[in-house]
């Protein structure tokens, strides 16, 4: 376990929750989308591998499973009724949401009835035998344990390099995220209740949980092949995804517009002067009025991409404030009161 961000000594998680560190009530919560070739399988697994937990003192008995089903088409919702049984749950949304959507549906329809929860794709292409690790990391103070893949063996050459390049770019435009890590991570109900504050449209939580810098933990694991089905992930929904990412949590390529004005119209400038100066002092010869066409063309250019870019500051000025994001999260809090606010109000 790597914990680098991971402040406090054993003993944090107890402060927002009132279970004891081991032992607490588990949720381990998969969206699916479309999975009846798999689901029953999963739900299988998934409740199997709880029942082993609860055996070996990992989670508590009143762990359960929870199922979203996100508007799915097929048979998904039929096999989860036909399969979930208590104390196991399912949840129907009513069309299509999108994955961070329905996960954050999961997390805010289980928050108050569990002391943490793990988000699983309902594939298990990620591990479930790291859930136990992450159970530890929570017991020793993390709120929020990413799952990191140790290696992307099992994704396609294509999904590998366009990955590496989405974490590049998004590091680079200051997007908060961690490279490898995806939707499985256990979240605290202090994270879970902490998300609640957020209501935003676009929603993007790989980036929104780093932003908290609540005290979180890394957990490795090695990334299966997908058991069967096909993604629901095609090329066209990773790249909105990635897209979304940058453009929820970073204003950086509006600034990149009056970057570019700015160096476009000084550019013009320098060259309008030397023109200038080598027709006047070193005889220089060009096409008649082709000098200054030039310049005057390249110079409104950078202007007009500079005024877009100022423009561009005040609608991301805007589009911040629109996002109504909380102005602090509480990490723990010395006193006695019966309630103690998650996090601040919304402005
Ligand atoms: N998913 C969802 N809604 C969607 C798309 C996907 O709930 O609109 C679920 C899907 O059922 C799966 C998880 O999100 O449990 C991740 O999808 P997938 O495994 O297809 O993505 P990949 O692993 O290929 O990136
Ligand atoms: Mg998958």
């Amino acid at each position: 376990m790597n914990d680098d961000n991971h402040h406090q000594s054993g003993g944090g998680a107890r402060d927002g929750d009132n279970r004891p560190p081991q032992g607490a009530v588990l949720c381990l919560l998969a969206p699916c989308y479309n999975e009846e070739e798999i689901i029953a399988g999963s739900v299988a697994e998934m409740t199997a591998k709880m029942a082993q937990w609860k055996k070996d003192g990992v989670v508590a008995e009143e762990s359960f499973c929870c199922f979203v089903d996100d508007g799915s088409a097929d048979k998904t919702w039929q096999l989860l009724a036909d399969n979930v049984r208590a104390p196991h749950r399912a949840l129907k949304l009513a069309y299509n949401s999108g994955h961070q959507n329905a996960l954050l549906a999961g997390i805010l329809h289980v928050a108050e009835h569990c002391d943490c929860s793990v988000s699983i794709d309902a594939d298990l292409q990620d591990d479930l035998d790291a859930v136990p690790e992450m159970m530890r990391a929570r017991a020793n103070g993390a709120d929020v344990v990413y799952g990191v893949r140790s290696s992307r063996e099992s994704d396609s050459f294509f999904k590998r390099n366009t990955a590496a390049l989405f974490y590049k770019l998004s590091a680079a435009m200051g997007v908060p995220g961690l490279a490898h890590h995806a939707d499985f991570r256990l979240l605290s109900r202090k994270a879970m209740r902490a998300l609640s504050a957020f209501d935003e449209r676009h929603l993007y939580l790989r980036g929104l949980l780093p932003s908290l810098k609540l005290p979180s933990a890394k957990v490795e694991y090695a990334r299966r092949p997908r058991a069967g089905g096909e993604t629901k992930y095609p090329p066209g929904k990773m790249l909105l995804l990635a897209f979304n990412g940058i453009t929820s949590f970073s204003i950086m390529p509006l600034r990149l517009i009056a970057l570019m004005g700015f160096l476009i119209s000084a550019a013009s400038l320098a060259a309008g002067l030397y023109f200038f100066v080598s027709k006047i002092f070193y005889g220089g010869e060009w096409a008649q009025g082709w000098a200054s066409l030039i310049v005057s063309l390249y110079f409104l250019g950078g202007v007009i991409l500079l005024a877009l870019g100022i423009i561009g500051e005040y609608v991301g000025k805007i589009f911040i404030e629109s996002k109504k994001r909380p102005l602090f999260v509480v990490e723990r809090a010395l006193d006695n009161w019966q309630k103690t606010p998650q996090n601040a109000k919304k402005v």
